[in-house]
């Protein structure tokens, strides 16, 4: 497959033409875009935070990073998979499905390219309930308008999971919305939603753009249902969101949740993954520093946890050097 890394200094050699074999040589720049999610969550702060480590040295090894907003896990899979994105933040659980062909990408078959880089903060199941709309558990949704995500987002995948094990399609609420995750805060205090998912870090400005614009609460993601998706699959752990984060939220709430994880594709070249993780683990202070969801994170879980899909071979040459792994 023909990946999008070009290189500035070729384009401009021949725009040179023959003058340029008496140029000085130059380096040549080499450009990576990495796969987020919509502004207000924590993937698209993963992203930046990434490429300003690795930009911070572009002098060095001249690669170039940028990470726009995207759809969220599913269109970052389906972005690298088309050569589009080099590199992308998909949750544990769409990891897993994408890698063995399981699920929703069972059309698509298994992607064997996907390579694994690192994990990242956990992502709980997150609800948010209008506190005028009589949804205290998320047992109470058929009858509800819900947002359950655009298409290419990680919660619309793990909504897909939770709604079969419910027993739901989405003809049990009265209006099953495809809104970006965005757009879902602004939807919930404009009354045009009774409730809002969200696979996300905490704290996270889309989860406190809808506590601070309505009255609204986030409930548990609990019971019989719950407990068999954690029993039967390795990805889903029990989570909670602790309280007091979020304006009228004072109390922890329970649900489950997955890992955010950092993925790659096989034919992404060997020294721009190495100088990528490189760039976050030397940079590793700077980087936990920029978001609250990143305090916790810590080397060994990050290379260890949460990860299908085999390391990525420069991702492991980097691990190696610094005695992490044999
Ligand atoms: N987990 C979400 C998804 O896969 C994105 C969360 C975020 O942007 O922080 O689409």
């Amino acid at each position: 497959m023909k990946r999008h890394v070009f290189s500035a200094a070729a384009v401009s050699g021949m725009l040179l033409g023959a003058a340029a074999f008496s140029a000085p040589a130059v380096a040549q720049d080499r450009f990576i875009t990495i796969g987020t999610g919509g502004q207000t969550g924590v993937y698209y702060v993963v992203g930046q935070s990434v490429c300003r480590m690795v930009n911070r040295g572009s002098d060095e090894h001249n690669i170039r990073c940028n990470a726009p907003s995207t759809g969220g896990s599913v269109a970052n899979v389906n972005g690298m998979k088309s050569g589009e994105l080099d590199m992308g933040v998909v949750q544990s659980d769409v990891q897993y499905r994408a890698y063995h062909g399981e699920a929703n990408f069972e059309d698509d078959g298994a992607w064997e390219g996907m390579r694994a880089v690192f994990t990242m903060h956990g992502e709980p199941l997150t609800v948010v309930a209008r506190a005028d709309s009589g949804i205290e558990h998320i047992s109470d949704f058929p009858g509800h308008r819900v947002n359950i995500g655009n298409p290419g987002s990680g919660q619309r995948n793990t909504m897909n999971v939770v709604m079969d094990a419910m027993g739901w399609d989405t003809d049990v609420f009265s209006l099953a919305s495809e809104l970006d995750a965005a757009e879902q805060a602004a939807a919930l205090s404009d009354n045009n939603i009774d409730a809002m998912v969200y696979v996300v870090g905490h704290p996270n400005g889309s989860i406190q753009e809808a506590t601070t614009t309505v009255d609204a609460r986030l409930v548990p993601v609990t019971g019989p249902e719950i407990d068999g998706l954690i029993e039967e699959f390795p990805y889903y752990t029990r989570a909670v969101i602790p309280g007091g984060m979020y304006r009228g939220n004072d109390e922890d709430v329970e649900t489950f949740g997955v890992a955010a994880t950092f993925v790659t594709h096989e034919d992404v070249d060997a020294d721009i993954v190495y100088e990528t993780v490189k760039a976050v683990f030397e940079n590793f202070d700077r980087f936990t520093r920029l978001h609250p969801a990143f305090e916790n994170l810590d080397e060994a879980s990050m290379i260890s946890e949460g990860l299908t899909a085999p390391l990525h071979e420069g991702a492991e040459r980097y691990y190696r050097e610094r005695g992490w792994i044999e």
